[in-house]
């Protein structure tokens, strides 16, 4: 009884497992043997039955949900139900569907094990079919429990059964600081005296218990004050830090930039290409990709293209965006270049071709739509600058030789997220791209 009634004191662990336990029927018109689920052999709570004809065998909603989820099954179980149904079965004459399956089930004990691993009903061993019976529900309705904490008189009707444990006055809940159970009604009070409930200091902040905090000095107050300060200034220097250098980077940035020295080197990024068959790279202070062969897939080898990825991932607080350059070394069809987020798992691609007409990928298929034609054209041996802004959402390519910029502003590129990378593509055998 000791381990039963501690076992009960959570309410919501016990409706979560099975069904209500006998002992809390307090009044009923009918014989409760009827409303029992074959599982937990306890009352049934939220009753679901299978469908199939002549079973319409109810159990707790959660005992058949793990009955079906338990993979291995239980033969033991099996054949308590079993028994059990040869009782309960209204009709058991010798064509009666159950009595010849359980008859059959004592015979061949292997073939139960097997059926035990499917989603059967654990009467009928057909396919659970989850199904209502209203007059189930209708005759729970009709007893009265008692209340699972003793000290409680109030006897409630099934369908308010769980609402009342809630609300129940002698409602266990465990105190956060000391883990002992109070009743629900004097859970605030014991909270407010707790020497184990953590609180926060208002001058320190620092949390503890209530007990330290009543040998909590001015001296060990002010001294963490202090430590909280240093903590503080420490993050400040870190930041300051951090801010120098980027300064610093931009200063020898702008300096290169202004003796016309290239600044960002190709270290700084890593490429890949998807169709890894297909490409070479050549070259060894730049990084030369060529492609060596046609399409990778010959069905829709026109449509196809190498793609080299730039898994240079942006952050959109980073202030300086991403700057790199490359020189088209030969270049018979089109470039494209894709940009795709990293939250969303798919890119935008645009083509930019030699006329300057920049055409984007149609959502879901392999056409590409014309965007707007503009003035950028480039051409074998033009070196172009790409840079991503992050903070104005935009990104800007420079044909360097020709001065002609292109800009994709944020309605163009509205799927750019957090972080995103990029990919450059080629088109026909032979072409290939420098980056410098
Ligand atoms: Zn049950
Ligand atoms: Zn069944
Ligand atoms: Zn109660
Ligand atoms: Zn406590
Ligand atoms: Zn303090």
């Amino acid at each position: 009884m000791q381990t039963e009634s501690s076992n009960i004191l959570n309410p919501l662990e016990l409706l979560k497992n099975s069904g209500i336990p006998k002992h809390l029927l307090y009044q009923s018109k009918i014989e409760v043997d009827h409303l029992l689920c074959p599982i937990c052999l306890n009352i049934l709570w939220k009753p679901v039955a299978c469908g199939q004809d002549k079973c319409f065998q109810s159990y707790c909603e959660v005992c058949i949900n793990k009955w079906i989820q338990d993979q291995a099954g239980d033969a033991v179980l099996q054949e308590s139900l079993y028994s059990q149904s040869l009782i309960i079965a209204p009709d058991s004459g010798s064509g009666s569907q159950y009595s010849s399956q359980s008859s059959s089930f004592s015979e061949m004990p292997q073939q139960i094990q097997i059926e035990t691993t499917q989603h059967n009903c654990p009467k009928c061993k057909r396919p659970f079919k989850k199904t209502s019976i209203p007059i189930i529900h209708n005759l729970l309705d009709s007893i009265q429990l008692s209340c699972i904490y003793e000290e409680c008189t109030i006897k409630s009707r099934y369908e308010q059964f769980q609402k009342h444990i809630f609300q129940c006055l002698f409602r266990r809940i465990n105190c956060s600081g000391c883990g002992l159970q109070q009743l629900q009604n004097e859970l605030e009070q014991h909270e407010n005296q707790c020497e184990q409930i953590t609180i926060e200091c208002t001058k320190c902040q620092n949390k503890m218990s209530r007990k330290q905090f009543q040998i909590h000095s001015i001296d060990d107050c002010v001294q963490n004050q202090f430590n909280n300060k240093d903590n503080q200034i420490d993050q400040l220097y870190k930041k300051i830090e951090e801010l120098n250098q980027k300064n610093q980077y931009l200063e020898q940035k702008i300096c290169k930039m202004l003796k016309g020295e290239s600044f960002d080197t190709i270290h700084q990024f890593s490429f890949k290409t998807m169709f890894t068959q297909n490409y070479q790279f050549t070259g060894t202070q730049a990084i030369e990709a060529k492609l060596i062969h046609p399409s990778f897939n010959l069905q829709k080898q026109k449509n196809d293209f190498l793609h080299f990825y730039i898994n240079h991932k942006v952050k959109t607080q980073a202030v300086q965006g991403i700057i790199w350059r490359m020189r088209i070394q030969t270049l018979k069809g089109n470039l494209l270049i894709g940009i795709c987020s990293s939250l969303c798992h798919y890119s935008i691609d645009f083509i930019i071709n030699k006329s300057g007409e920049i055409k984007r990928k149609e959502w879901n298929e392999n056409k590409y739509k014309l965007l707007r034609k503009g003035n950028f054209t480039f051409s074998e041996g033009d070196n172009l600058t790409f840079q991503f802004m992050p903070l104005q959402q935009c990104l800007r390519i420079i044909n360097e030789n020709r001065h002609i910029v292109c800009r994709f502003e944020p309605t163009e590129i509205i799927e750019m997220g957090d972080s995103f990378f990029s990919f450059f593509s080629l088109e026909n055998q032979g072409d290939s791209l420098i980056f410098i």
